[in-house]
């Protein structure tokens, strides 16, 4: 009997960092490493994209997305059986890119909230790019390039997905049947918060990083955001906006409802609870501490990866391609 074909999911990651945080690690990077048992995850690493921010520092993104490859592999994609590549190495998602750009009004685009969050915070400070308006237009490119059954989601990350579709059904429309509508593949992935309380993100300089040390992490961790009510061990505490609580949630699951009650009842005080919280979160690190080391140590591995993927997402690329010129007649 013939192997049953698995579905594709396509998934990626801007490198507009050298290394990926715990947030990207609980958000997104877990989910996909436990996507892999039931499809073939096609996971990019989106570098033109970076260019939208970082049009100044472009001789950053290469080492960047050598360090966010080696997060892929130490947090546990395996590259036999998950195709890990570079945008920017297959010259497919520019042509198709391109050509999205010609079916897809400008409207659709000025609409986006994101552009308009975007282009409002360059105000007086940079004029908004083409590239910036257009960055839809290649993230379905990057999709529909290798006519995935889906894409990994959270639930915020829905209407992202809707542009896609709309630029597959009006290129379908005015082709003919060229594109699958995509599912959203949804996850329950938890939020992590930053040791601020707010979000996690490397522009907010909040972050734990999958890269640090056990000692960076303790000291980010001592350092963190609590309950500023909290000042006392009997105070009692409201775990909900405490960033500490937060980890324990994650990477503590087991006594998350004791931490909880506790912190609650105004039974445990946020030095001893930091404390635990440390110990927890380097323990579930620490084997993917020890992959990122033995990845970091074998660059030219990591290299040999990424060609490799490039390959195999190329492969997959140049046949849509092959049929995107066929359907708009074009050689
Ligand atoms: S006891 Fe723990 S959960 Fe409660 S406020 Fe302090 S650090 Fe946060």
């Amino acid at each position: 009997m013939p192997p049953v074909a698995r579905k594709r999911l396509l998934s990626g990651m801007q490198p507009t960092q050298p290394q990926l945080h715990l947030g990207n690690l609980e958000g997104a990077l877990r989910n996909w490493v436990r996507l892999q048992d039931d499809y073939d995850m096609y996971c990019c690493i989106v570098d033109w994209h970076a260019l939208t921010t970082m049009i100044e520092r472009t001789d950053e993104i290469y080492e960047n997305s050598i360090g966010i490859a080696t997060d892929y592999l130490a947090a546990g994609l395996d590259p036999e059986r998950s195709v890990i590549f570079i945008q920017s190495q297959v010259k497919e998602h520019a042509e198709l890119y391109l050509l999205f750009s010609m079916v897809t009004p400008l409207g659709w685009l000025e609409r986006v909230p994101t552009y308009k969050e975007k282009r409002d915070s360059l105000e007086g400070k940079a004029e908004a790019s083409h590239g910036l308006l257009g960055y839809p237009v290649l993230q379905a490119a990057d999709i529909l390039l290798y006519k995935p059954y889906g894409v990994p989601v959270g639930k915020d990350q829905i209407p992202h997905l809707e542009l896609t579709r709309e630029i597959a059904r009006r290129f379908n429309h005015l082709y003919g049947e060229t594109f699958p509508m995509i599912e959203n593949v949804l996850s329950d992935v938890p939020i992590l918060l930053g040791i601020d309380g707010r979000k996690m993100s490397k522009s907010y300089d909040n972050a734990i990083y999958i890269a640090d040390s056990a000692d960076e992490t303790a000291k980010k961790i001592q350092g963190a955001f609590t309950d500023p009510q909290k000042i006392r061990k009997d105070d009692p505490g409201h775990p909900e906006g405490c960033a500490v609580f937060h980890l324990h949630v994650v990477y503590n699951r087991e006594n998350k409802d004791t931490v909880e009650a506790e912190c609650r009842a105004g039974a445990r005080g946020c030095v001893q609870c930091k404390k635990e919280c440390i110990e927890a979160v380097n323990a579930a690190l620490a084997p993917i501490r020890e992959r990122r080391k033995e990845w970091e140590a074998n660059r030219e591995g990591v290299l040999r990866i990424l060609e490799q993927g490039a390959d195999r997402a190329r492969a997959v690329a140049s046949e849509t391609m092959k049929e995107v010129r066929a359907a708009m007649k074009l050689p």
